[in-house]
């Protein structure tokens, strides 16, 4: 791009000493001028190409705007949890690390004729992702029935609104098929393409119990669309519904994403990050970023771990908003 400036700045300096000193200045500058178009069609398409390839989602072709479409707290909303988590830990007799949940999960396939209309078998292999990475931590996932399949394509093409909020589709088609959401995790497979899903806050399971539950794209499950095809998108979607924010909602400030033991980041990372990044110099002992976390928007291949303080958040958030998960 930079070559193709200076060389369009040399042949235009020869066009304006044509028109100064000799006749056929207008023939003389016929080139310049075909030159500069083509430079500016060389310089639309290499921008093109550029903006294609450094996009939050590498599967461009599906209008994607991001990863993940689940909105963050505000910060009243997010000192407020604190608070309701501060005081259930504080009514046991055992810590966050000690509580066991135990999730029944009822999967909803919303598809379009054949299209999004998942086997069953990708299901399980998606049920067991979830288990694989939770419940050597004490949150075990449960299947609680078949799934729900419905065919309807206006369900099937739901999104968030502009704002990242529920749109009426989302709430015809949860209103009809949720079950009993204070209990159970609600997985909605859908055709969303904006994002790869999205979940809702464990705090306002009380003000909006219908709409509780984590969204993903039939693409997103094991075997989907790379580099999203390992099933981790749902990993991350339940981290929300259990609790956790994005690991970089925060930035550096002095809450961070409220988990003491991952690093302050400033900014959401893509891609594969192979080299140490130490985005906030805040906190003590001041460490690189964790490029690896769930809670990211990185590889579903490069995705590797919750830490301790994220699997507590989750235990001591679902106990105090989600008592029924909590065995005893
Ligand atoms: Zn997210």
């Amino acid at each position: 791009m930079k070559g193709g400036r200076v060389a369009q700045g040399d042949q235009g300096d020869q066009g304006d000493q044509g028109e100064q000193g000799e006749q056929g200045g207008a023939l003389k500058g016929l080139p310049v001028l075909l030159g500069l178009v083509l430079a500016a069609v060389i310089c639309y398409f290499a921008w093109e190409f550029f903006k294609e390839g450094s996009g939050p989602i590498r599967d461009r072709s599906a209008a994607r705007q991001g990863r993940c479409g689940t909105v963050t707290p505000s910060p009243a909303e997010q000192a407020a949890a604190r608070d309701d988590v501060a005081a259930f830990l504080q009514g046991r007799k055992a810590g966050a690390a000690e509580i066991q949940l135990s999730i029944p999960v009822q999967f909803h396939v919303i598809h379009d004729g054949g299209t999004g209309n998942v086997a069953e078998s990708v299901l399980r292999s998606q049920f067991a992702v979830l288990n694989d990475v939770f419940s050597p931590h004490g949150i075990t996932f449960t299947w609680y029935a078949a799934p729900t399949r419905t065919d309807n394509k206006s369900w099937f093409e739901m999104e968030l609104t502009k704002n990242q909020q529920h749109s009426p589709e989302e709430r015809e088609a949860k209103t009809k098929l949720h079950v009993t959401p204070a209990s159970v995790l609600n997985v909605y497979v859908s055709g969303t393409k904006k994002y790869l899903g999205w979940a809702t806050s464990p705090a306002n399971l009380a003000s909006d119990p219908v709409m509780d539950g984590v969204v993903l794209s039939y693409q997103s499950l094991p075997g989907g669309v790379e580099p999203y095809h390992l099933g981790l998108t749902a990993v991350h979607e339940v981290g929300h519904w259990l609790g956790l924010l994005h690991i970089w909602a925060g930035g550096c400030g002095t809450h961070g994403d409220n988990v003491d033991d991952t690093p302050p980041q400033a900014e959401a990372r893509e891609g594969c990050p192979k080299e140490p990044i130490n985005s906030c110099h805040n906190d003590r002992p001041d460490v690189d970023d964790h490029l690896t976390n769930y809670m990211d928007y990185v590889d579903d291949a490069c995705m590797d771990r919750f830490t301790p303080g994220q699997f507590k958040l989750m235990k001591s958030t679902s106990g105090s908003y989600r008592p029924a998960l909590v065995v005893d």
